[in-house]
């Protein structure tokens, strides 16, 4: 606390990320990052940018992302918004398109930024339950709201809604903003990027840090009505004119543009994922079904923060959350065949004693 401080800052409950430890010899099952590297043409482009040309500002709309993204989702690039990460973009959304008088609305067990930017933002939220099977009910949000959110997959559980609920959703709520973070969409379901025609009020943002390897070059982006872009440009423009460098906009597209490399790599996670489900079963897990490059899972007679701290001590790290509801599960991201396995490995010797 400071007497130098805004009034607000007194008042922010800041997100705190998964850990990113300083030693190199863990298992790092703990941020859902994507196991095996960027696509070697994306290493090629950024390698391309580093040269004289980083003396100019980037392209502040970054068109050739723009149009990559176009380009791949069939839409047109006046539908498209990049921004620096989907948390950047989903900052925007808070700001530019669920502030409103009446309460945004988004599920107990959800991503757990929400609440922070409603907190730096100001935006009244209603918080609505999860179903006793950590699912998603849609009619539960049939009530008075300034927006809707979620993400699809839903994190952390891993739970997905069909086209159809999302469809569903959108046709019983037209009066306000529907936001559906879909970072983990390419792990499995639909994305609603294919009804953002056909509904005014719908934003979908999506990521490169999971299914695209990047995480570490800060990319995201929404697709929805021109409307909605030209909303999040306004906020855009009016806090930083170029938050995606050089790298950021050249990698992204090169991303999009190597569908060989992402198909390969999403398959052997996703098969992996499933082989991993089978295992854990298999040593007393209760496994939420996933769709995304992470699983949700809970043992039927240890507790999760015990077995968080052991495996820990075998340098593997995982997430635990202590919230209410889901304080006796581990998220445990997806990583290769063989870090999976001596996740296994670990576990049986970590569930025996
Ligand atoms: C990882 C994640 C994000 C943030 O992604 P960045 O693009 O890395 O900022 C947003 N929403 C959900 C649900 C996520 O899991």
């Amino acid at each position: 606390m400071s007497r130098f401080w805004s009034d607000i800052v007194h008042q922010l409950t800041p997100y705190v990320p998964g850990e990113q430890p300083k030693v190199s010899n863990l298992i790092k099952l703990n941020t859902n990052e994507n196991p095996f590297g960027p696509s070697p043409k994306v290493l090629e482009v950024l390698k391309a940018e580093a040269a004289d040309v980083l003396r100019l500002y980037p392209d502040p709309n970054a068109d050739l992302l723009k149009s990559a993204v176009a380009n791949y989702y069939s839409v047109s690039e006046k539908q498209v918004f990049v921004g620096n990460g989907s948390d950047e973009v989903l900052a925007h959304a808070f700001m530019g398109l669920l502030k409103k008088s009446k309460p945004l609305l988004f599920p107990d067990i959800t991503y757990s930024f929400y609440p922070v930017y409603c907190g730096l933002f100001d935006v009244g939220y209603e918080i609505v339950a999860l179903t006793d099977d950590f699912q998603i009910n849609v009619e539960d949000y049939a009530r008075p709201n300034g927006g809707i959110i979620f993400p699809n997959p839903n994190a952390p559980t891993g739970r997905v809604l069909p086209l159809a609920d999302i469809e569903a959703l959108l046709q019983a709520n037209t009066d306000s903003v529907v936001v559906i973070d879909e970072a983990y969409i390419d792990f499995g379901g639909e994305s609603a990027i294919a009804l953002v025609d056909k509904y005014p009020n719908l934003l979908v943002i999506q990521t490169f840090s999971k299914s695209r390897s990047l995480a570490g070059l800060r990319v995201g982006f929404a697709v929805g009505d021109v409307d909605l872009i030209a909303g999040l440009e306004r906020v855009k423009n009016s806090f930083n004119s170029y938050p995606l460098d050089r790298f950021a906009i050249s990698g992204a597209a090169m991303a999009l543009e190597d569908k060989a490399y992402f198909e390969k790599t999403r398959q052997v996670i996703i098969e992996t994922r499933e082989k991993l489900v089978v295992q854990l079963e298999q040593l007393g897990f209760d496994v939420l079904p996933s769709a995304g490059n992470f699983v949700f899972a809970r043992h039927s007679e240890k507790r999760a923060v015990d077995i968080a701290a052991r495996l820990r001590e075998k340098s593997i790290i995982v997430r635990h959350f202590t919230q209410a509801r889901i304080d006796n599960f581990l998220r445990i991201t997806i990583g290769t065949d063989a870090q999976c396995a001596a996740l296994v490995e670990a576990l049986t010797v970590v569930l025996e004693d």
